[in-house]
């Protein structure tokens, strides 16, 4: 029996939108057709999408959304994954923040806590490692083959852990994903710096010192033979960098980028203030326009937010003294419909690539995929559709209950209208409807090359 029928969507596919109805049963998706109407008679809920755009379920394979030692008690993968599903995503890949998950035993505790409270399906990346002295078999039994670490601080590890991680992980199959930033650059840049004003967040965070870090860290892993995820690339030159290592082809090298690294320049922080302070810091409007350019191309292989919540009140202090608030940004809401809006109806993306950058690729490298990340027959039921309306961004519209955005006040035409996960609406208009426990633990096995 169906259990949830949508009707006359303007579905995505490689080849561009194409009118059709989606049934899914039994929290798989049982058919994909242009005429559904017979079949999906006895449907438990039908949603009518005339004028509608469907998209699988989007996927954040970057995600700080749990710790306990760190986040208040109301920011936990509970409230944080209400958020991603309010905003269209119904996968996230969870990394550490302050609490270490370094060795097999605290992963099993941080996923045990994170299934009582997911509302959406989870994975989990280890870290972060300072040393390279790992149980690598112990986390892939465990269901998670990628590794963390860190060139900054505050996890900062030396070139010598870096290898060490690399050449264990590598050979077992595994991806190890680097925060890349000098530190000895980013210690120069803050020391030449006087005062507390915003504006000068961005300037301790400099171009080289991301372009500097991500050379390294290539050349360290085509060295070690181990594949590569440079998370949160936020230059474009920075992705000519990475993009060099992927090239090679040696081993797998994925790029990943940010919304605010292409929604922002440097510039903005005049007006934003401390709600744009983010590590990496934000880059000159040429950067932006570079980032734009190899996310359009294929050289950026995926988005992903980094999702990191604060209170409200907590980013304000920054205004009087920038370096007092933590550096991160809420965005796991706002990805799908920053991407539409400001990619797909600016005309930056097509639609079949916004599909591959926040779909179809995470499902891949994150390994999720068959499963998830396309809208075959035989997947997961999770789907979105958004509707074409024209509104201002405001933080009270959203589930997020951290009270800010940094896209508040931007004008948008289209935005989530329902959300289907594991073939129940699990959110409405920013409503959600879905449970704390309804997301299960994704295992995932070694990295498959997907070149
Ligand atoms: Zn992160």
């Amino acid at each position: 029996m169906t259990d949830c029928l949508v009707e006359n969507a303007r579905i995505v596919t490689d080849a561009g939108l194409q009118r059709g109805s989606i049934a899914t049963e039994d929290g798989s998706i049982a058919a994909i057709g242009p005429d559904l109407s017979a079949s999906g008679a006895d449907a438990e809920t039908v949603v009518q999408a005339d004028g509608m755009v469907a998209l699988p379920g989007a996927i954040d394979v970057h995600t700080h959304m749990h710790d306990a030692g760190l986040f208040p008690d109301d920011i936990d993968i509970g409230t944080q994954t209400a958020s991603a599903v309010a905003g269209g995503v119904t996968t996230v890949v969870e990394l550490p923040t302050q609490t270490p998950v370094t060795t097999p035993a605290a992963l099993r505790e941080k996923r045990a806590r994170c299934e009582d409270r997911a509302h959406v399906d989870f994975g989990l990346v280890a870290g972060n490692f300072q040393d390279g002295d790992v149980d690598v078999e112990g986390f892939l039994e465990a269901g998670v083959p990628e590794f963390k670490t860190f060139t900054a601080e505050p996890y900062r590890a030396d070139d010598a852990a870096i290898l060490d991680l690399m050449t264990e992980v590598g050979a077992a199959g595994g991806t190890v994903r680097v925060h890349c930033e000098s530190q000895a650059i980013l210690d120069d840049a803050r020391a030449r710096l006087d005062g507390t004003d915003p504006e000068l967040y961005p300037q301790s965070r400099p171009l080289e010192a991301e372009l500097e870090a991500i050379g390294r860290v290539g050349w360290l892993a085509e060295y070690a033979d181990c594949p590569l995820h440079v998370v949160h690339i936020s230059s474009g030159s920075g992705a000519a960098v990475a993009d060099r290592f992927a090239s090679r082809a040696n081993v797998p090298v994925t790029l990943e980028t940010c919304p605010q690294y292409l929604a922002f320049s440097a510039d903005d922080v005049a007006d934003r203030g401390p709600f744009l302070k983010v590590n990496p810091g934000l880059k000159s409007p040429d950067e932006v326009d570079r980032l734009w350019q190899a996310v359009r191309d294929g050289t950026i292989d995926l988005v992903a937010t980094d999702h990191f919540p604060t209170h409200r009140e907590d980013r304000e202090r920054g205004w009087d003294d920038i370096w007092v608030p933590y550096a991160g940004l809420p965005g796991v809401e706002t990805m799908l419909e920053f991407l539409v809006n400001e990619g797909v109806h600016e005309g930056r993306l097509s639609w079949p690539r916004l599909l591959e950058l926040v779909c179809a690729r995470p499902a891949r490298e994150a390994g999720f995929f068959p499963r998830k990340g396309s809208l075959a027959v035989g997947t997961d039921a999770d789907l979105v559709l958004l509707r074409n309306e024209g509104y201002e961004v405001s933080a009270e519209d959203l589930a997020y209950n951290g009270g800010w955005t940094p896209f508040e006040g931007r004008t948008w035409n289209w935005r989530v209208d329902t959300v289907v996960a594991d073939g129940s609406i699990a959110a409405r208009d920013h409503d959600v409807l879905a449970e704390p426990g309804d997301g299960s633990f994704l295992p995932r096995g070694p990295r498959v090359s997907t070149g």
